[in-house]
């Protein structure tokens, strides 16, 4: 509930107790209105319940919203009626006492819907076995049987209750509805044979022509059309909704068939609804005397053989009134005006008793036959306050009823908020409230109280008139400060009393009576002739309703006032130790509209409905109580000291924090297991300042619920990722592993074909030797010798010892034919030469064998003239050539002959060299020398100064 404080301002408060102005009627309006356009309709004013009909279906009657409601505490969800309905079986269970729910309210306000809702959640939601199915669904089923019997439409309701109904559910140890017991208040018989204009008879005379099958009302006599029968066509509306009537038969025939209903059972009491509608149709006429006559005994027929009489007899009892006089009886006859009134008289004597009756049959089969003992919820559906502009007797009757109702809901209402401060030990503070009591006295007291001076009217000798009763009241009961005629009232309030009316000042305010018809209603008198003919009938529930006994007992029945005063004070017994529900219904409008909200008749409701001296009452001390651990619960978060969570008790939790927010401490109070707060302003400002923190709270949670999340998320991914790497680790580790297998394969075969590397050629070392093969090739091409000389060649392994020596060949025979190929003429000629030295020096001269490695220069010798004519002559030897002293220069006379001589020997003419000017020689290997070339006067050989050698020449004449 506390869940939509925070919706107030929109939808009003769920509670009546928390309105600030709790005294003000308008502001009560107002949050009716507020949640009525919400399509709110439930209220509370602490426990009770308030209800505003809103004449539509709006969805809220579920199984699954029962199963919302069932077992929560009271103030956890909005109002409902289930929530009522589960509160009061809660308590029963667990206390194991007895409740009562009342309900009441205006005509068309939806009593009787909550009354069923209530039903259909004990039948939804209460524990079952299969055995005590059959009792559940009579207790559902007797609903639409008393409907149709005691139900009719009005301009008010179409299906409004013309009777009070208490209903007992019996709850077994184990909270399993087992049984029921049903109490019926004042029938409205007076409808049988009047209705208003545009209101109906009971249901169930339409619902048997429209529904009844051809054979059922030929038997009984009867035609489809309503509009034969004056009980039924008075209001003209009789053919209104014959469709439902339709349907309804269906279902009251179906549950006449499950609440034991024998064939029997029913022919009797379709005879005595058909008889009630022939009834209705016989007609008196005068005859010359002023006696009445029935021209045509058709009617009177069909009604003997209906209820098992006599027709003539019948015809006699209602043309006829037996007088009695003190010995004798004398006969005498009726004008056709009293035969009027005792055909309607047996008409509406028959029809209620047999509704008495119905409802004693439905009890005996709703009636538990185990005797542990049981528990009970009662159901009171019954009429609330009426005021209308005329009032009659019934009105009386009813508002009496109200008041004594209204008398017990103060008590004990007072009586529970009194209990509940001493349990909580907190000091009782006397509320001020009006005590009706002294309006019921004046009702009911003996003797002395309206209802005793009208009885008291009806039997007195002499001619009692209405007017007489009328008198007697204001000699009795003039004095009494809320009683109030035309005589007895002012000037001023003269006018608004009729001369025939008298004035209560009930709780609710002012309802004037007319005190027209009160005699005679109080009396209900059934003339005793009928009486004597309605016993000897041989329908058996006649028989039942109308006893023999009742004719021989010669003391008067109780008046209708008595009797009634009388049930309701055995009703109030009852309840009073019952413990206490309250349902208050309103209706919104007179026009049966959905969304329409009337304030006028609201205003009106609420005053008689006594809503706001409940209020009153239940706000006299404190708006709003709670457990502390409830309390605590919601607003701990407005304290540091008990956010997040308050370990010590929880009313020591509540005390620090009511500190915390700064409570004054006239505005709270603590109990034992309570606190009590004064002013709904204060809970509001609370609720204010959580709603405020609660965004703060929002925020914090998501941010943590956030960061779980992530770190979900986060957490899920590495698990992932560390599986993924684990699996990508096994498979490298598996192919690590192939790899290994292999390579010891390999090695093992490369072992084994070295150990057999010997043997022929086979599979054990085809392999290997392959391997070697390949390996030596291909080794062996980087080292092939690369030049004849160089005789180096790759050791090759034994088994390619012959392969290697035919490559070797191969390789040699190569290298040698290249080198052939590319040996220069010059070249060769050198060998040759080389090969003269040989024959000419091997063996006969040392240094041989040296030179033999130097190749055969021929440029190493040359020869160097000067053009001059001196005698100058250079032999080069070859300057590489470290081991050479340096070039030979000498001087001989015959130049000409010695150098011829040794080119003619060397058979090489280009090896001498005429200079011109100067020659280069070496004086010892890399040091070299110049001769310079002149002519002079004389010849002359000289170093000169740059330590040349300078060979002066004389020119010669040629
Ligand atoms: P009462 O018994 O107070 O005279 P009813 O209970 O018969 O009134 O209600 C009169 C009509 O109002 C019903 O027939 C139904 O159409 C309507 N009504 C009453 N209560 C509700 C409800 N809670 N939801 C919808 N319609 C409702
Ligand atoms: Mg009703």
């Amino acid at each position: 509930m506390e869940g939509t404080l925070t919706a107030r301002d929109k939808v009003g408060v769920q509670d009546f107790v928390l309105l600030d102005a709790h005294t003000s009627e308008s502001a009560f309006v107002d949050n009716l209105r507020k949640r009525f356009n919400e399509n709110l309709i439930y209220t509370y004013i602490g426990t009770l319940l308030v209800s505003v009909n809103p004449y539509q279906e709006l969805g809220i009657y579920t199984v699954s919203q029962m199963e919302l409601y069932q077992g929560v505490s009271f103030f956890e969800l909005p109002p409902h009626v289930y929530a009522i309905a589960d509160n009061a079986y809660r308590m029963m269970c667990s206390e194991l006492n007895n409740h009562f729910i009342l309900i009441s309210g205006e005509s068309g306000a939806g009593k009787t819907e909550a009354s069923k809702k209530i039903l259909q959640y004990f039948a939804v939601t209460c524990p079952m076995t299969e055995s005590l199915q059959i009792a559940r669904d009579r207790l559902l089923l007797s609903n639409p049987v008393l409907e149709a019997f005691g139900n009719a439409k009005t301009l008010r309701n179409d299906n409004s209750s013309r009777f009070g109904k208490y209903m007992d559910i019996q709850f077994d140890f184990q909270g399993i509805p087992v049984g029921g017991h049903i109490i019926s208040y004042l029938i409205e018989k007076s409808r049988v044979v009047y209705q208003n204009q545009g209101e109906r008879n009971f249901h169930i005379f339409y619902q048997l022509l429209a529904g009844g099958e051809a054979e059922r009302l030929a038997h009984l006599g009867l035609e489809r059309d309503p509009r034969l029968y004056k009980y039924l066509s008075q209001g003209h509306r009789a053919k209104e909704s014959s469709l439902n009537d339709k349907n309804n038969w269906k279902t009251v025939s179906n549950a006449f068939s499950v609440i034991d209903f024998t064939k029997a059972d029913l022919e009797n009491l379709f005879g005595i609804i058909a008889s009630v509608l022939h009834l209705g149709n016989i007609c008196f006429e005068e005859d010359p005397q002023g006696c009445a006559t029935v021209p045509d005994t058709h009617e009177i027929k069909w009604i003997a053989k209906l209820l098992g009489v006599c027709p003539s007899v019948l015809l006699d009892a209602l043309t006829h009134r037996k007088i009695e006089a003190k010995t004798e009886e004398v006969i005498c006859p009726l004008t056709p005006g009293h035969s009027v009134y005792a055909r309607d008289a047996m008409a509406k004597a028959v029809y209620g008793r047999t509704f008495t009756w119905l409802v004693n049959k439905i009890n005996s089969s709703l009636v538990n036959k185990d005797v542990t003992k049981k528990t009970v919820i009662g159901l009171l559906d019954i009429y609330g306050f009426e005021v209308f502009d005329k009032n009659g007797f019934e009105q009386f009757c009813i508002n009496y009823c109200n008041e004594k109702l209204q008398q017990l809901l103060i008590e004990r209402t007072l009586k529970a908020e009194q209990a509940e401060y001493e349990m909580e030990g907190i000091e009782w503070e006397p509320i001020q409230y009006f005590n009706n009591k002294i309006i019921c006295d004046l009702v009911e007291e003996r003797h002395k109280g309206i209802i005793s001076i009208l009885d008291e009217e009806c039997i007195r000798p002499g001619p009692a008139t209405d007017l007489s009763f009328l008198e007697k009241l204001e000699e009795k009961v003039g004095e009494h400060a809320h009683f109030q005629t035309r005589k007895l009232a002012g000037p001023k309030g003269r006018k608004r009393i009729g001369w025939m009316e008298f004035q209560l000042l009930h709780y609710a305010g002012e309802v004037t009576y007319c005190t027209k018809g009160f005699l005679e209603k109080n009396n209900d008198l059934l003339y005793r002739h009928l009486k004597e003919v309605l016993c000897r009938s041989s329908n058996r529930i006649l028989r039942e309703c109308f006893l023999v006994a009742e004719l021989e007992n010669r003391r008067r029945p109780p008046t209708v006032g008595t009797q009634f005063k009388n049930s309701l004070g055995s009703l109030l017994e009852m309840l009073l130790c019952k413990e206490p529900s309250y349902i208050r219904c309103i209706k919104p409008n007179d026009t049966k509209e959905p969304s329409k909200f009337d304030d006028f008749l609201i205003r009106h409701q609420i005053k008689y409905l006594g809503l706001m001296e409940h209020l009153r009452v239940r706000r006299a001390g404190f708006a709003y109580r709670r457990r502390y651990e409830h309390f605590l619960q919601r607003y701990k978060s407005l304290c540091p000291d008990t956010w997040p969570h308050w370990h010590g008790p929880p009313g020591e939790g509540v005390e620090r924090l009511i500190k915390y927010i700064g409570y004054r401490p006239e505005e709270y109070k603590l109990g034992k297991t309570k606190i009590f707060i004064r002013f709904p302003r204060t809970l509001f400002a609370t609720e204010d300042a959580f709603e405020f923190s609660k965004h703060q709270l929002v925020a914090r949670i998501q941010a943590t619920y956030k960061g779980r999340l992530g770190r979900r998320e986060y957490v899920k991914k590495r698990q992932a990722a560390t599986k993924l790497e684990a699996h990508w680790r096994g498979v490298l580790a598996r192919r690590e592993v192939q790899r290994r297998r292999w390579a010891v394969q390999i090695i093992r075969r490369f072992i084994k074909g070295f150990i057999h590397r010997h043997r022929p050629l086979c599979p054990d070392n085809e392999e290997f030797i392959v391997f070697v093969r390949k390996n030596y090739i291909l080794n062996l091409r980087n080292h092939v010798p690369k030049n004849v000389l160089d005789k180096s060649w790759l050791r090759p392994p034994g088994i390619l010892e012959h392969a290697s020596d035919l490559l070797r060949k191969m390789c040699m025979r190569n290298l040698v034919r290249k080198y052939c190929h590319g040996v220069t003429d010059e070249r060769r000629a050198m060998m040759q030469q080389k090969v003269v030295t040989s024959e000419i020096f091997r063996g006969k001269k040392e240094g041989y064998a040296d030179s033999l490695r130097q190749p055969f220069a021929t440029s190493r010798i040359g020869v160097s003239t000067s053009s001059l004519s001196d005698g100058i002559l250079v032999i080069h030897v070859s300057p590489e050539d470290n081991k050479q002293k340096g070039d030979a220069v000498l001087q001989c006379e015959h130049t000409f002959e010695a150098v011829t001589k040794l080119v003619m020997l060397v058979k090489k003419e280009n090896m001498v060299n005429v200079v011109q000017g100067s020659l280069q020689f070496y004086i010892t290997p890399g040091k070299e020398g110049t001769i310079v070339f002149h002519t002079g006067p004389e010849e002359h050989i000289y170093k000169d100064k740059n330590g040349q050698l300078t060979v002066v020449s004389v020119r010669r004449k040629s």
